[in-house]
């Protein structure tokens, strides 16, 4: 079995909280997500890294519970948020039926390959049904680590899709790509990924 994270990559997160928070993520994605949620709506953040995104949603009136599995980037959020941002590892989610959104922008990206698919059913669990979910990942063929020494899960379009159907049924489930440069600054493909948990979903 593997680990449900991967301790070099969270290391790297932990010992870097400082200098990543000086460097704003983009943000393309996140206003057509708000668009597509009800005015007010209660979103969880997966890694969520110094806050960014989750100041937007609060500045534009979401209730935001903002998450990081490293408690520096935490502190790092808490600070910009001036409220607390949880520390939260994505295999420790175990609500049911909480969420109208969930965001987890280039995080997801590090979970072991093996583990996405028990992360994801933990997601659509958590959503409200008719809940919104996004993620992005750093597409490829397969696992791989960067300069950095971080570890990626590296999908195709294919892989993930059918980790996602394994996951429970989506709605509306889309895929869009993009390139861009990350904290190691190599340019590289991302998959962006909304789907819908049904409105009749079982829970
Ligand atoms: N979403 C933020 C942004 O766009 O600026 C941060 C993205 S950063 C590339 C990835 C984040 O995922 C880091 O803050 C890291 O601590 C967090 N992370 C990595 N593995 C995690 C895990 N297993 N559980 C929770 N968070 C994790």
């Amino acid at each position: 079995m593997t680990q449900a994270f991967d301790d070099e990559t969270l290391r790297f997160y932990r010992s870097n909280a400082a200098a990543y928070a000086e460097r704003k993520p983009a943000g393309a994605t996140l206003a057509r997500f708000l668009g597509e949620l009800p005015a007010g709506a209660k979103i969880l953040e997966l890694g969520c890294g110094a806050g960014h995104h989750a100041e937007a949603m609060l500045a534009a009136g979401f209730d935001v519970d903002a998450t990081d599995g490293s408690p520096e980037m935490a502190a790092e959020a808490s600070r910009r948020l001036g409220r607390p941002a949880r520390p939260m590892l994505f295999h420790q989610l175990d609500v049911i039926g909480a969420y109208d959104g969930i965001w987890a922008y280039a995080c997801l990206l590090h979970v072991p390959r093996d583990e996405l698919g028990s992360v994801l059913r933990r997601i659509h669990r958590a959503l409200k049904p008719g809940g919104l979910f996004y993620a992005s990942f750093k597409a490829g063929e397969a696992e791989g680590r960067d300069r950095l020494a971080r570890y990626y899960n590296y999908p195709s379009e294919d892989w993930l899709r059918a980790r996602y159907a394994e996951a429970g049924p989506w709605d509306a489930l889309t895929v869009e790509r993009s390139e861009g440069k990350g904290f190691d600054q190599e340019l590289a493909s991302f998959l962006h990924l909304s789907a819908r948990k049904p409105v009749t979903a079982p829970r």
